[in-house]
Parts: C-alpha cells; sequence; structure tokens
C-alpha cells in the first residue's frame, strides 16, 4: 500500500488484496501477535497508563505513525466488505501488552487519589491485562 493512499470507490479488491499480501509478508502468526500488542497499547495511552517502555516498544513494531493509522482506517473499511470469522471476532479482543507494565502483568495498579493522604489507596484495573476489571475469581469456585 502506498503510504498516501486514499480509498476509493471500487477499490476494494486492491485493498483486500494489499492486506492478504501484508499478511503473507508478516505470517499470520506475527500479523496476529502485531494486532494484539498495537490493541493493548490503545488501551493502555487511552487510560494513560502506557509506560515508556511501552511506548518504545510501539514505536519499535509501529515506526511510522501516519502508515499505521492509515492502514488501521483501511483495515477498518475491510469490516464491511469481507466477512470476519468468530475467531478473528475473539481473537480481536484479546490486547497483549508489550513492555513491562506497571501493574507487572498483575491486571491491577494502586493508585492514590489524594495525595493529602498518601495511605488512600484503591485499585484500578490495567487497561492492557485487565481491560474489563475483572477481579480474580478464587481457585474452586465456579459461577
Ligand atoms: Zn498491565
Amino acid at each position: 500500500m502506498p503510504t498516501g493512499y486514499r480509498f476509493r470507490r471500487g477499490d476494494d479488491a486492491t485493498v483486500l488484496a494489499w492486506i492478504i499480501q501484508g499478511a503473507t509478508r508478516m505470517d499470520l502468526s506475527e500479523l496476529y501477535r502485531s494486532a494484539a500488542f498495537l490493541y493493548g497499547f490503545q488501551l493502555l495511552r487511552l487510560a494513560g497508563m502506557a509506560t515508556g517502555e511501552q511506548t518504545r516498544a510501539h514505536q519499535l513494531r509501529f515506526p511510522n505513525a501516519a502508515r499505521l493509522r492509515r492502514a488501521e482506517g483501511l483495515a477498518s473499511l475491510t469490516v464491511g466488505i469481507a466477512e470476519m470469522s468468530d475467531a478473528a471476532r475473539e481473537r480481536g479482543l484479546r490486547p497483549q501488552v508489550e513492555g513491562t507494565c506497571a501493574c507487572a502483568g498483575t491486571g491491577w495498579v494502586e493508585v492514590c487519589y489524594d495525595p493529602g493522604d498518601p495511605t488512600s489507596v484503591a485499585s484500578e484495573n490495567c487497561a492492557g491485562h485487565n481491560p474489563n476489571g475483572h477481579m480474580p475469581t478464587p481457585v474452586g469456585v465456579f459461577a
């Protein structure tokens, strides 16, 4: 895909061919990993939780921000062009985090909302590791 490409009506087949070409070049497993890392980083950045190491890992993986935005926009258009499998839909809901996280992989971060009272600490879910804020379930307890 040329970096400055703009979608035009009737370009569906061309865009789908570029996606297939890119997926073939990257290998599907790496494409899935990159998409999951992108989703995780976007969640962390939106929540203001992205660490410097995560930002650097993201920039290394996606060095051209303009091209990434363009590719994301075109990829979102394909949802209306091509069918998405249940597996793809499920995979798209599982973000991954690249780089050291403030939660250390636990899914929870302690936050102090009152600088005048450092003992007032609350747990906040990590946007990347625990985007839905699910509480851990004790082992052996089933709903
Ligand atoms: Zn985390």
